[in-house]
Formats: C-alpha cells, sequence, structure tokens
C-alpha cells in the first residue's frame, strides 16, 4: 500500500485516486492550481484544479482520436487551429500529418507548456521545435475573435471542462468566430466530457454549435482515467465532411498522410465506428 494518494476532485461524491510516487510540481499559475506527480500506474500525470489532464500512459486513447478524426474526415486540412492543448501532444499528432502546412496552437497558460515540456517530455516530442508550428500564449476567445475569415481547414480545442478558465471555450461567441474562421469544408471538434456524468455539457455544446454548423454530432473514445465510461468529442462540420466516411477511404487518406500503422488507439475502423453512439448518448444531440 502506498504512502500518499491524490484523489481527483472532479465530482464531490466519486472518483479515482492514484498511488503517488514522487510529486514533481506544485505550482498556482495566473489561471488555475498545477500539480505533476509520477504515480506508480500511470507514469506523469498533469493535475489542474484538481482534475486530472493527461497521464502518460493512456494520452495516446484522446490525442489521437481528437487529432486524427477530424483532419482525415477532412481529407485535405493544410491549417489547423489547436487551443488549449498545453501538454503538446494534439501539436505532434497534428504535425505528423504529411499535408499539414501550419499548426497554431493557443494555449492560455504559459506554466503548462512549460511543466509539460520538463515533466511530460514524450507527449509533445520535437513537435515544439517543427517549423510548421506557432505556439502562442493567450486566450483562444481572443484569438479566434482577431483570425481572419476562412484562415483554417480544422479547429480541435482541447480545452478544461467548462468552468473556470476554460467557460469561454464552451460559449456563442467563440463558436461564431471559429465558424467563421474556418473554411468552407471546415470543422470543429472539442471535447465534451464523460456524458455517463456530465451529459449536460455535450447537450449544451451540440445546441450551442447547432446554431452556427450544418452538421453537428459527436463521437466517442474510452479514455480509462476520464472515469465514467466513453468520453464524447464534439464534431460540427460547415461542409459535407461529416466524418463517417467509409473506412476505405478514411485509411486510404492516412496512407497518404502518413498516419497508418503509427497508432495504438485510432485506427480507420475505429474512426468509422467512433460516430456510433450508445442511445443514452445520442439522446443529447439536438434532432
Ligand atoms: N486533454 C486533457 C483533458 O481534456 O483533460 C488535457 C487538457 S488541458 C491540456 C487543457 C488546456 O486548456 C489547459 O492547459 C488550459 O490552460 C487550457 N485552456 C483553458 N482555457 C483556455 C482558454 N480560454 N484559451 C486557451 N487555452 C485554455
Amino acid at each position: 500500500m502506498a504512502d500518499s494518494w491524490i484523489n481527483e476532485t472532479l465530482y464531490p461524491d466519486w472518483g479515482q485516486r492514484f498511488a503517488v510516487r514522487r510529486e514533481l510540481a506544485r505550482v498556482t499559475s495566473d489561471f488555475q492550481d498545477i500539480v505533476v506527480f509520477e504515480s506508480s500506474s500511470h507514469g506523469n500525470v498533469l493535475v489542474l484544479d484538481g482534475v486530472i489532464q493527461i497521464t502518460e500512459r493512456d494520452e495516446f486513447v484522446y490525442q489521437e482520436m481528437l487529432t486524427h478524426v477530424p483532419i482525415l474526415a477532412h481529407g485535405s486540412a493544410k491549417n489547423v487551429l489547436i487551443i488549449g492543448a498545453g501538454d503538446g501532444g494534439v501539436l505532434r499528432r497534428v504535425l505528423a500529418h504529411r499535408g499539414v502546412t501550419r499548426a497554431v496552437m493557443v494555449e492560455i497558460d504559459g506554466e503548462v507548456i512549460r511543466l509539460s515540456k520538463e515533466f511530460l517530455p514524450g507527449i509533445a516530442g520535437d513537435a515544439w521545435n517543427d517549423p510548421r508550428a506557432e505556439v502562442i500564449v493567450g486566450d483562444g476567445i481572443d484569438y479566434v475573435r482577431r483570425a481572419p475569415d476562412g484562415a483554417f481547414d480544422v479547429i480541435i480545442v482541447d480545452s478544461t471542462d467548462p468552468i473556470g478558465v476554460g467557460e469561454v471555450l464552451f460559449t456563442d461567441e467563440f463558436y461564431a468566430n471559429c465558424a467563421r474562421v474556418l473554411s468552407a469544408e471546415g470543422l470543429i471538434v472539442n471535447q465534451c466530457g464523460v456524458p455517463f456524468m456530465q451529459a449536460d455539457e455535450l447537450r449544451e455544446t451540440s445546441l450551442r454549435r447547432r446554431q452556427f454548423f450544418p452538421h453537428v454530432s459527436a463521437y466517442v473514445a474510452a479514455v480509462p482515467t476520464y472515469v465514467g465510461g466513453f468520453m464524447t468529442l464534439g464534431y460540427a462540420s460547415k461542409g459535407d465532411a461529416i466524418g463517417t466516411q467509409d473506412a476505405a477511404t478514411i485509411a486510404e487518406r492516412a496512407e497518404r498522410d502518413g498516419i497508418l500503422g503509427t497508432t495504438r488507439y485510432w485506427s480507420p475502423e475505429v474512426h468509422v465506428a467512433s460516430f456510433a453512439l450508445p442511445p443514452y448518448i445520442a439522446r443529447e444531440l439536438p434532432k
């Protein structure tokens, strides 16, 4: 039995805990409380305001699904905007696509980036130094307010939950600007929580986006440390790239982009199947 444990405080009456081998950092930034610790079961773990964000052991599930699904559903994405995602894992996966020529990442908290580089270096790898990457420390809502029309093909929002600093990324104003800065066939994905516990997050986000995007749906990924069953990733597109293409088309695109055979959770078949929602999740989406 370990001497020291960290309890997640996401829900007041239920949660997970980790045996702590060593605390690596404890910082109060201008935006949130940040803890990084070494666990005995999941490698190094990043915690923001008491909520588990990323563990070295299972980050591949969430990051692969949040990145490869939208880029391959789009089919010819060159310019990608990432909001949040300070650990750099989405940036690395975006840049793995040969067709991507520019990836702009806007993270509000420079301390998350600094601590991730120091204690979770494998998550981003060399992505920080890729000439196609532009990393901006700033608020995502300000960035999309000022970005020109049609500048991006795909927007990936890897935010904290809609409380505190991440709340603005779940507003009408944010989604309206995202729709404006996306190109004609552009699409946006964002994390919508675990619907078994946070059904409001998926329902409200989908309803909001319905005002600005003709096609709104969601897909699922089973991320072990986002407890409560499937995590939903919200999906909204301006054009016909609705994510549910057949596996052969997706495989062809992944081969062309250099992604096929490099992943541990995502595959062309998982990509297509992830849009099949259990009824308790599907009922949260607007008709
Ligand atoms: N993938 C994990 C998850 O979903 O739990 C980790 C997400 S974590 C890296 C989300 C990041 O979003 C945090 O680093 C946080 O600082 C950033 N963030 C929150 N609000 C933001 C905002 N308004 N603009 C830009 N980044 C923001």
